[in-house]
């Protein structure tokens, strides 16, 4: 398969929006706020890039299934285990694509209570987008591509290479 993005290229941009969330929540602790399965590589790599105390916590939604089409359904698989009340939200997913997962989600953590929501996501495909959402940190802006690795699967597979890939090319 034809590499997109490759682990350094990964690493170094991973770093900076480390540094970058640094800077923007100094004085803070912001709370992490993983999209699994997915976001999970994403997630444990930021998190040692940001030099803050901070907090994680994991949910799981549903999304693509076996078919690389969205199917706009989305659905609560696993809840956060810690409340959101008061604190300093930061929604880590691997990609935003139509947006709707996102957006389904920030409307649901909002009832929560947090003192603030941000997202970061390392893909955005915004080329597919149906809903307008903000995404405050991207890692990198793609092509209409079904991609693979670094925490992205087809049919569950793909999810350890080290880099990001083109599924079929
Ligand atoms: P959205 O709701 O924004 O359309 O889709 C979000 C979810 O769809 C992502 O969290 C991810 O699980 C899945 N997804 C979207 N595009 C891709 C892609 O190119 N590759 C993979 N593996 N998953 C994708």
């Amino acid at each position: 398969m034809k590499v997109l993005l490759s682990r350094d290229e990964i690493q170094a941009r991973v770093r900076e929006m480390g540094q970058q969330i640094t800077r923007d929540y100094a004085g803070r602790e912001p709370h992490l706020v993983c999209v699994l399965k997915g976001g999970c590589t994403f997630l444990t790599d930021l998190a040692r890039e940001i030099d803050l105390p901070l907090s994680l916590d994991y949910m799981a939604v549903s999304s693509y299934g076996a078919a690389t089409k969205s199917s706009g359904e989305v659905r609560m698989l696993k809840d956060l285990d810690q409340s959101l009340e008061g604190r300093d939200v930061l929604i880590v997913e691997d990609i935003v694509d139509t947006g709707l997962t996102l957006n389904y989600l920030l409307n649901l953590l909002r009832t929560r209570g947090p003192r603030s929501m941000k997202v970061a996501s390392l893909l955005s495909k915004p080329s597919r987008r149906l809903v307008e959402i903000p995404v405050d940190y991207v890692g990198f802006t793609i092509d209409d591509l079904f991609v693979v690795g670094y925490g992205l699967d087809y049919n569950e597979k793909f999810r350890n290479l080290p880099h990001i890939a083109v599924y079929g090319a």
